[in-house]
């Protein structure tokens, strides 16, 4: 459930409802992001919780009290109406302008990682992508770079200006990417690995969760639920496909999850043209489709030389496309937001909704 205080309640009477949570051994858990003082009750408040709801109601400072109906408590819409927008030194991810993330599968070297930081700032990316731990369906494919790449990212976000993302994939890596990179990428492989999400959620850095392959929508927002109440509010969700019976992409592009989690979650959708369809050609369109269904912004997979990429040259974009798709995708933004002023507005019928099962 979840405690609005009212606007002029003093410390102590939030401390006081915090205390009564915690008596009826829930957690208290302070709301981000909003005017008022917002706790959200974290646990399994089985049959106590009308007793617990009567009496939270009947405290002073307490403006309304309303039970959450979705398992995720702190990613849901219900406990944080307002989107949750992630401020990067020079950019902000969920405030409506749209975010495009660039940049290699693989950093190579340092100076293919710096020509492609150069090109994708030039056509206009906000946020530099580079991998440097890489998850490979190969033991013998290449493994990445390590540190050595974590520094090559760091440098060439430092020259371009552009907030660095990169992928983290054990919790004994967590320390040192969240030390060199602005944003962790949590891959499709490990979206439910729990003590992975725990540690990310403890770093102090926002974190991009991507989708895993083979994951529902409420698996997904439990993976991010993970990850908020381990401390860590700015989370974004990136939807990067996922497996079906068709082979002739490499995933299955979930577009519905855009303006689905718009309704579901505060918390900011990016779209991965590149790994959902696995095909340069295709990259551009869904790219477009993804903005114009509503996401906060795309990433995609930039190269100098794609054919000689040491990982998904397939799919990876040259400078030109990348220049081509970059400004189809800016205009296709300010299109969607002409359209009506608030095109994806999250109004009470589809939020009140939904087939939760729990
Ligand atoms: C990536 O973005 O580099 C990546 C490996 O993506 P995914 O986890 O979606 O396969
Ligand atoms: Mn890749």
């Amino acid at each position: 459930m979840i405690v609005v205080m009212s606007v002029g309640a003093t410390e102590q009477e939030a401390n006081d409802v915090r205390d009564l949570v915690k008596s009826a051994g829930l957690t208290p858990h302070d709301n981000y992001g909003t005017q008022r003082v917002v706790i959200a009750v974290l646990g399994d408040v089985g049959p106590q919780r009308d007793h617990l709801m009567s009496k939270l109601n009947l405290m002073p400072g307490v403006d309304s009290v309303t039970p959450i109906s979705r398992p995720y408590k702190l990613a849901s819409r219900e406990s944080h109406p307002e989107d949750t927008v992630i401020e990067l030194a020079g950019t902000k991810v969920g405030d409506g302008s749209l975010t495009i993330m660039a940049g290699p599968c693989s950093i190579e070297g340092r100076e293919m990682m710096m020509e492609t930081a150069r090109a994708v700032v030039a056509a206009g990316a906000t946020i530099l992508r580079g991998g440097a731990f890489k998850p490979r369906t190969s033991p013998y494919a290449f493994q990445g770079l390590g540190i050595e790449g974590l520094l090559y990212l760091a440098e060439a976000g430092k020259e371009t200006g552009l907030p660095t993302i990169t992928e983290v994939m054990e919790p004994s890596q967590v320390e040192v990417v969240a030390k060199h990179s602005d944003i962790l990428q949590v891959g499709t492989r490990n979206m439910q690995n729990y003590s992975l999400l725990t540690a990310v959620g403890k770093a102090g850095k926002p974190v991009m969760l991507k989708r895993g392959y083979g994951a529902t929508i409420e698996e997904w927002l439990m993976a991010a639920e993970y990850i908020v109440s381990s401390g860590q509010p700015n989370v974004i969700l990136c939807e990067r496909g996922i497996r079906t019976f068709e082979t002739y992409t490499r995933n299955t592009l979930d577009l519905t999850a855009v303006p689905l989690l718009h309704h579901l979650t505060h918390l900011p959708v990016v779209v991965d043209p590149s790994h959902a369809t696995g095909k340069r050609w295709l990259v551009k369109p869904m790219a477009l489709a993804a903005v114009a269904a509503g996401a906060d912004g795309v990433m995609v997979e930039v190269h100098p030389k794609p054919d000689e990429a040491m990982s998904d040259g397939e799919q990876s974009l040259t400078f030109g496309q990348f220049e081509d798709m970059a400004s189809a995708v800016k205009k296709i933004h300010q299109e969607v937001r002409t359209l009506t002023k608030d095109p994806f507005a999250m109004t009470g019928s589809v939020r009140a909704g939904g087939t939760s099962k729990h």
